[in-house]
């Protein structure tokens, strides 16, 4: 490789430099430029046990490590941890609970996170609490003895309600709890958990951080290096690994990361001033609005207020389900975070396991995930749609 060390490729760097640099260089033995798919399991050893830190791909492999390397960088994590889903990473961190040491979840989440510990860690003996923790004040009033993990998502999925990082985090520790971020939404580009407190950061990289709805896979970060063990432990005893490939196409959507972002929030701000004029829409819910009322703590922890943009049917849940029929360029269908642009029904969808719980959502709240097409195209399409159902 001549003189040129590339180790510590991105170190320092810009993000946007990070993003395409870190983690990965030119291949050692053939020059190539993009990290390659090792679609390899086991890996050659000199002796027994002597070999070049590798020796099977549950346990290593060389384009995950580049993956991990890439998004701990992104994320200011010493470590990080890839695997096969949002869910398999979330799953990593509950696994370190012992029973009878409590969950508590913001009562806006993701379904499929308020699933696995209300239907899997509960009855296998980690007791659970929902609180407002957009409120740090009234969680203080109302902490539930033996919390050990506060686990807030911001902005929120589906309602886009923003928490404090720093104030949960700060709160949490007093109280000999830990802080997990779930980062999924905002993107490392626009929000940074692990620098304002949290103890772990959270990823579902099918989202933002893959950007082309061709692959599913998670992601833990920390600065704690005990965490980190017991993540790294978990990550090969379990063995919830994403594969090579896609690993691949996950670095290969980070590259982009930043022209992305900008580009969905920009146009997420078109999408929102257009429906906050129309009558088909009661109410808009983007932490971009000035009198949204997590506008304030979003503006001082995110650098932009994001792609994901949600509204209330003034005509209700009939109105909400006739709409998501009615677009040509927003595609109903779950999952979020691409290059298109989405839309669906949370209550009925993405957030169904929520039904009776106190996560439970209104029946007439429609979620965008605003793509990064012509925005005049996107603005015309839901706007002709709200028209047809007002
Ligand atoms: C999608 C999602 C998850 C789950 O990730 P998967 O990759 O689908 O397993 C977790 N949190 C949030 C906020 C999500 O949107």
């Amino acid at each position: 490789m001549g003189e040129t060390d590339y180790a510590d490729r991105g170190r320092g760097a810009g993000f946007a430099t990070r993003a395409i640099h870190a983690g990965q260089h030119p291949d050692e033995s053939t020059g190539a430029v993009t990290t390659p798919i090792y679609q390899v399991s086991t890996y050659a050893q000199q002796a027994v046990g002597v070999h070049k830190g590798y020796d099977y791909s549950r346990t290593a492999n060389p384009t995950r490590t580049a993956l991990e390397q890439n998004l701990a960088s992104l994320e200011g994590a010493d470590l990080g941890y890839a695997f096969s889903s949002g869910m398999a990473a979330a799953d990593a961190i509950l696994r370190s609970l012992s029973p009878g040491e409590r969950v508590v979840l913001g009562d806006d989440a993701y379904g499929g996170t308020f699933r696995l510990i209300s239907g899997i860690y509960g009855p296998a003996g980690i007791p659970w609490s929902a609180r407002d923790l957009t409120d740090p004040e009234a969680l203080v009033e109302s902490w539930p003895e033996g919390t050990r993990l506060v686990w807030l998502e911001t902005p929120t999925n589906p309602g886009l309600n923003i928490v404090d990082i720093a104030a949960v985090a700060e709160l949490a520790h007093e109280r000999g709890a830990l802080c997990v971020v779930d980062n999924t939404f905002a993107t490392p580009y626009l929000q940074q958990p692990l620098a304002l407190g949290a103890d772990l950061v959270i990823h579902s990289t099918t989202k933002y951080l893959g950007g082309h709805s061709d692959v599913v896979g998670g992601f833990v970060g920390t600065n704690d290096a005990e965490l980190g063990e017991g993540l790294g432990f978990v990550q090969n005893s379990a063995g919830a690994v994403p594969g090579p490939q896609d690993c691949y196409l996950t670095l290969r959507g980070i590259k982009t990361l930043p022209v992305r972002m900008d580009r969905h929030c920009d146009n997420a701000a078109a999408i929102v001033a257009m429906l906050s004029d129309h009558p088909a829409v009661a109410r808009v819910l983007w932490p971009g609005l000035a009198d949204h009322p997590g506008h304030e703590v979003a503006a001082r922890q995110m650098s932009g207020f994001g792609g994901m943009v949600s509204f209330i049917a003034s005509g209700g849940r009939d109105a909400a389900f006739e709409l998501v029929t009615h677009t040509r360029y927003f595609t109903l269908a779950e999952s979020l975070g691409a290059v298109e642009s989405l839309i669906e029904h949370p209550g009925a969808m993405t957030h169904a396991s929520t039904e009776g719980s106190p996560l439970e959502v209104d029946d007439a709240l429609v979620r965008l995930s605003v793509g990064i097409e012509d925005i005049a195209d996107l603005t015309a399409d839901l706007r002709g749609a709200l028209d047809a159902v007002s």
